[in-house]
């Protein structure tokens, strides 16, 4: 097992603000960042070392770049897979391309899932506007979801009729879809998990998540499961991270349902919105997990050491002026994230709130709060909900 200790070089694809906060762990445990991505001055770009402002389809540049670190890791899922083995050509790439390839595309994601057993949403795949006419009929309420690129419900649209999903099918291009069961779920959950290269695994407590309008909007921990239901999830996840071998950091997303049986609605083999709370909250945060892991390093300790909530902070904050961060700071127990994005489009995720707590209920009481003070009362960073049109 190959060990990558601080002083090395990690080459990140990707540069999000994922890549960012894993930038920051890297680099507070002395590691150099080289960053890769379309972008410049791109959220992981202003904390790495270099950062390449190249476009994912030049291989050669890839490869150069895979030559110039120890070991390459990939901040979101969407990098395209033949960048993915380009990179692997000349740098070890940790998770492999392999889950990279499985996890970017829904149809392949859940065809792997229910292959190997997991529990899933009743889902079909469509491809022709025969197969959509053959199927929908066995669906009652429905979504229809792109196949590939889809991210915070993008690419989503509720039906319920024929009429309606031809209608979202053609909005979509005709592209390949899965048309999945609505499910009426008591409360979404997600695990992140992360394995060693040796497979030792170790997982987070459950996080709890609130969405509006597909994208995630609060998560709070430690989630008010009985022990059964956050064991029945650690098991799941654990199965997922040596189904796929992962080595790094795996994020399952859950369905809850009212019968108490727990559905994987997603995977993301990264660190994930819903796990920046450890970074305030626990001994070792997803994103030193990452490090470690790609690194060939023991595990850190999951333990939460304090409850804690995780407020999104959106473009749609914003409206015309900065949002008042004084006032959320004046909070002693709130954390302010923010990504570096110069551009606040609405959906777009600017940053976080973190608040600390003797409860989960009083962390997201006061971090609701404190998202609601960024709101000025001149008018300016009016709050509005989310829109529907999500960006990372
Ligand atoms: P996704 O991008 O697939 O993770 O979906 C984003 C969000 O849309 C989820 O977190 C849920 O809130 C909602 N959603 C997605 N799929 C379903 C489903 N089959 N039934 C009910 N809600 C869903």
């Amino acid at each position: 097992m190959k060990t990558v200790l601080p002083g090395a070089k990690i080459g990140v694809l990707g540069s999000g603000q994922l890549g960012r906060m894993f930038a920051i762990a890297a680099r507070r445990m002395g590691y150099r960042v080289h960053t890769y991505s379309p972008d410049r001055d791109s959220p992981t770009g202003q904390i790495a070392d270099v950062e390449i402002d190249a476009p994912y389809e030049d291989l050669d540049r890839v490869r150069e770049f895979a030559s110039s670190v120890d070991v390459v890791t990939f901040e979101f899922e969407n990098v395209p897979g033949a960048t993915a083995e380009a990179a692997s050509e000349c740098a070890l790439v940790r998770p492999a391309g392999t889950v990279l390839h499985i996890t970017q595309h829904r149809l392949r994601e859940k065809t792997f899932l229910r292959d190997h057993g997991f529990p899933v949403t009743r889902f079909e795949p469509v491809r022709t506007a025969a197969d959509l006419r053959r199927v929908m009929p066995g669906f009652g309420a429905a979504i229809l979801k792109t196949a590939g690129f889809g991210y915070d419900g993008k690419g989503q649209y509720r039906v319920r009729t024929l009429a309606e999903a031809e209608k979202a099918w053609a909005a979509m291009g005709g592209q390949e879809a899965v048309l999945e069961a609505v499910v009426d779920f008591e409360a979404e959950l997600s695990v992140v998990g992360v394995r060693s290269a040796d497979g030792e695994c170790a997982f987070f407590e459950p996080f709890r998540n609130a969405h509006v309008n597909g994208i995630l909007d609060v998560t709070t921990s430690p989630a008010p499961f009985d022990r059964g239901i956050t064991q029945r999830a650690h098991e799941l996840a654990r199965a997922a991270l040596e189904a796929l071998n992962v080595t790094g950091v795996l994020c399952v997303e859950f369905f809850l349902g009212r019968d108490r049986e727990l559905l994987i609605n997603e995977l993301a083999p990264r660190p994930h919105n819903s796990g920046h709370l450890t970074i305030d909250a626990c001994i070792t945060s997803q994103f030193e997990q990452q490090l470690r892991a790609v690194c060939g390093l023991p595990l850190g300790s999951t333990l939460m050491l304090r409850p804690a909530a995780m407020a999104n902070l959106l473009g749609d904050l914003w409206n015309d002026s900065e949002p008042d961060w004084a006032a959320a700071c004046s909070l002693p127990q709130v954390k302010l994230h923010l990504y570096g994005k110069s551009d606040p489009r609405p959906g777009r995720k600017m940053g976080h709130l973190t608040a600390t707590a003797d409860a989960p209920e009083s962390a997201e009481r006061i971090v609701r709060a404190a998202r609601a003070m960024l709101v000025s009362e001149h008018g300016a960073g009016r709050l509005m909900p989310p829109s529907a049109t999500a960006r990372r």
